[in-house]
């Protein structure tokens, strides 16, 4: 299989045959001596669940399986290459020092069936992210099992339909904005509600008389994200929370986007019931490609009774596992949840302080309002406001010269960035959705705003991007005629 090369402006890529197509007969990655315990007839010992052929894996050297793997690592785009503006969903730089602690030895060599005297330690650590949390976001209690946000989301609904069949009640309606994230609406599906959608002001956040108005005997929640969607700071939250307590309704807060308020308020002081966070996103642990995430969800003194067990307690002077509560919802994950990406976070926390949590909101905010103001004469800005954590435009001012949105994103990895998030919130037609994040320092802010504002000032220049080693690919091919079975017998 020969190498095709391609060199770019950004340097070689190179073309990768998979590892099958590599395959040599023979090639192996390890030389050991010849076996010297005499063979056994397997079959007759093991009858079926003997193997009759070999497995087709591939047969390679060592030296190609590791530069296969670093090859292919760089074809992806990762926060360690630089900006990456997604909006909605916080990536930001994940600090070495909680990889560190992560992967020590007493960390990393857990295992979930050691018994209890061996972890106490783990147990300390997830008792004291869930005492920290419960101070950052001013709730009850946590739990720290739901392994990711979405998770979370539907772990909190889970209470809220167990506290209405302890009132024997049965109400489904969850009342949530038109801006909210898409993974709401499921979880609460999934959690057997149904969804009612009610407007967003004109100034982008939610009004308590919209929420007064679709207020009906069925109705058990309202589903909010704080700051929202749109980058906005919901101002009249502790008046929707009256709304609900005086019905015995719940106030659901989407945490996503706490990288915006950490540290300044507390979700718990303005009438929250249900939250859930991404350690992944505002704490600051590893993100995306499938890998594992964690979604704790912080409740109210009226859902403490139901939060999924084991609980890590503490009996004396040791932790304990719980898993003595009548009215928990049960398990939602395996053994402690995702407890690596626990300690990240934890080690994220401890690193930084309340103090240190209060300026990485504060520069998210900062950063955020830095670029409006350098790219607001460059792009439309849809939606005003004073304040925000992330960014909206459109393509509103450069579509008549064929410039939208999608060309936008595209032209922006010729300049070796990730493009941000396009096309959402559905709210603002063709929006191009930027979260800086308090990562980014203004060298690379400004690395930013001048290739938007060379993108825009060339204009429409055609397919993009051109810069990589695969071109603007066919998309509407790509999605229908999806090949993911690879053919042996090519
Ligand atoms: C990211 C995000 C979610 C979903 O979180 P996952 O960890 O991806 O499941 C939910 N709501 C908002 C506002 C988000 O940004």
């Amino acid at each position: 299989m020969e190498f095709m090369n391609k060199s770019t402006s950004n340097g070689v890529l190179l073309e990768e045959p998979t590892l099958f197509e590599r395959s040599r007969p023979g090639a192996r990655g390890t030389s050991i001596p010849t076996c010297d315990v005499p063979k056994i007839n397997a079959s007759a010992k093991f009858g079926n669940a003997f193997r009759k052929n070999t497995a087709r894996l591939p047969e390679v050297s060592e030296t190609e399986v590791v530069r296969h793997f670093s090859r292919l690592s760089t074809w992806n785009y990762a926060v360690d290459f630089g900006i990456f503006p997604l909006g909605s969903c916080t990536m930001k730089y994940n600090p070495r020092h909680n990889e560190e602690i992560a992967r020590s030895g007493e960390i990393s060599n857990a295992h979930p069936y050691d018994p209890e005297e061996w972890t106490q330690g783990h147990m300390a650590i997830i008792h004291d992210l869930t005492e920290d949390l419960k101070k950052i976001l001013g709730m009850e209690d946590v739990s720290l099992q739901a392994c990711a946000g979405a998770h979370g989301e539907y772990t909190g609904l889970a209470m809220i339909a167990a506290y209405e069949r302890s009132k024997n009640r049965n109400r489904r309606t969850i009342l949530a904005p038109d801006t909210s994230h898409g993974t709401n609406p499921a979880s609460a599906a999934m959690a057997g509600f149904r969804i009612q959608q009610i407007v967003t002001g004109e100034d982008g956040v939610l009004h308590p008389d919209t929420v007064r108005a679709a207020m009906t005997d069925d109705v058990v929640c309202l589903m909010i994200t704080n700051p929202n969607t749109i980058g906005f700071f919901e101002k009249n939250v502790k008046e929707f929370a009256e709304i609900l307590r005086a019905k015995d309704a719940f106030l659901y807060i989407d945490g996503a986007n706490l990288n915006a308020i950490m540290g300044i308020v507390r979700p718990g002081d303005f009438g929250c019931d249900v939250i859930q966070l991404n350690l992944h996103k505002t704490f600051s642990t590893p993100h995306g490609g499938g890998g594992p995430g964690s979604g704790p969800v912080g409740v109210s003194s009226r859902l403490v009774p139901f939060l999924p067990i084991p609980r890590v307690e503490k009996a004396g002077n040791k932790f304990v596992m719980q898993y003595n509560k009548p009215q928990t919802i049960g398990r939602v994950k395996a053994f402690f949840g995702n407890y690596g990406v626990m300690v990240r976070a934890w080690a994220y926390i401890k690193s930084l302080g309340s103090e240190g949590l209060r300026a990485v909101s504060e520069n998210a905010i900062i950063n955020a309002n830095y670029l409006k103001a350098k790219l607001s004469n460059v792009l439309a800005v849809p939606l005003q406001n004073a304040n925000l954590h992330e960014i909206i435009f459109n393509d509103n001012a450069t579509k008549v010269g064929g410039l939208d949105t999608t060309k936008i994103a595209k032209r922006l990895i010729d300049y070796g960035m990730h493009p941000p998030t396009m096309h959402f919130p559905l709210c603002v037609k063709n929006a191009i959705m930027v979260e800086p994040t308090e990562t980014e320092d203004r060298t690379e802010l400004d690395r930013f705003v001048n290739a938007v504002k060379e993108i825009v000032s060339s204009g429409d220049t055609g397919a993009a991007p051109v810069r990589v080693f695969r071109e603007k690919i066919d998309e509407a091919k790509a999605a229908r005629e999806l090949k993911l079975k690879y053919n042996f017998n090519r």
